[in-house]
């Protein structure tokens, strides 16, 4: 099969020629049709990340058709469409699987990262961590659900049950969860790069309320912040733009360093708190909502070939929405 290989951290990825995996017992074989690319993957290929696979298939987000599975596969049949999302595989008997939090598992597996992922023609996925994916979504539509929906719906879980939104980052993620906040009935107060007026526009279009620049002031206190750019400095600057009580949740999987700010910042009860990974419930959750709510994905198709291309806009803040490889 034809795969986009990263052989070492800080080198671009290589066209390559594998042997098709095998299905084991649980393993259903994919045949991949789209998948999403993420920021985590800059982060795996420039090092950020401690001890990827490699060589290494990047890729967790997902949509192809299972085209063989192993001789314990009850959940899908031969031609079933499924979604492959970041959490490859968790032990089940740890404390963390045992209390509802796989996510956190000592020993958990991860797609496109410890284990290879959909920057290929096919790709082996353990069948208890796939699912099945909404009818109404196309592939290239449905593959950037998989972690930028999913990690998306995580973060907005955590700022329980605010009603003003600020969404630090205006990318795949915040693009699909500002629509599911919407349907919830919030509002949504949306923070680009400065001076980046396009995202901004975009951001309105998709129903936030108000649109500006990182750097400004929201036009009242937010009841909690999302971020999902991988900016340090947006922690204080989060924390001061919301009100007593609210919450700042970090999205993301690596964020640059944060830098020291004043107590008073956090005091009156803010609450700093990041997101890893997902649990399979966050997953059934969500793409159950998502049609639910109507949600619309903006992408950029690139053929698997162009994958270097593909990570490049990403790196360079040009994507509105996500971009999506197409074998
Ligand atoms: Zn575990
Ligand atoms: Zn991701």
């Amino acid at each position: 099969m034809r795969a986009e290989l990263l052989t070492a951290a800080g080198q671009p990825l290589i066209a390559a020629e594998l042997p098709a995996p095998r299905a084991g017992p649980q393993q259903v074989l994919i045949a991949v049709r789209a998948c999403a690319v993420c920021r985590t993957d800059l982060h795996i290929i420039d090092g950020e990340l401690a001890d990827p696979k490699l060589p290494l298939v990047l890729g967790h987000e997902i949509i192809g058709r299972v085209v063989d599975k192993g001789a314990e596969v009850d959940r899908f049949a031969l031609g079933d469409r499924v979604g492959v999302p970041w959490l490859g595989w968790a032990c089940g008997v740890c404390d963390y699987c045992r209390s509802g939090r796989e996510n956190l598992c000592d020993r958990a597996r991860f797609t496109g990262y410890t284990i290879d992922g959909g920057y290929a023609e096919l790709s082996v996925t353990d069948q208890r961590y796939c699912f099945a994916i909404d009818p109404g979504y196309g592939d290239v539509e449905a593959a950037p659900l998989m972690c930028a929906g999913l990690i998306g719906y995580r973060s907005l879980r955590m700022a329980g049950d605010a009603r003003t939104i600020g969404i630090y980052g205006f990318g795949a993620a915040a693009h699909i969860i500002a629509q599911i906040a919407r349907h919830e009935g919030r509002r949504v107060f949306a923070f680009t790069r400065p001076g980046d007026r396009a995202a901004q526009e975009f951001a309105r279009g998709l129903g936030a309320q108000w649109a500006g620049d990182s750097t400004a002031a929201p036009p009242e206190p937010l009841d909690a912040a999302l971020i999902f750019a991988p900016v340090g400095a947006l922690v204080p600057v989060a924390l001061a733009a919301t009100r007593k009580g609210g919450t700042v949740v970090c999205g993301g999987i690596h964020m640059s360093d944060i830098p020291a700010f004043r107590y008073a910042l956090l005091w009156e009860e803010r609450v700093l708190r990041s997101v890893a990974n997902l649990t399979r419930r966050d997953a059934e959750e969500f793409l159950a909502l998502a049609p639910r709510a109507a949600v619309r994905v903006a992408t950029a198709a690139y053929p698997l070939a162009r994958a270097n291309d593909a990570l490049a806009a990403l790196r360079g803040g040009a994507l509105q929405g996500a971009a999506v490889l197409v074998p």
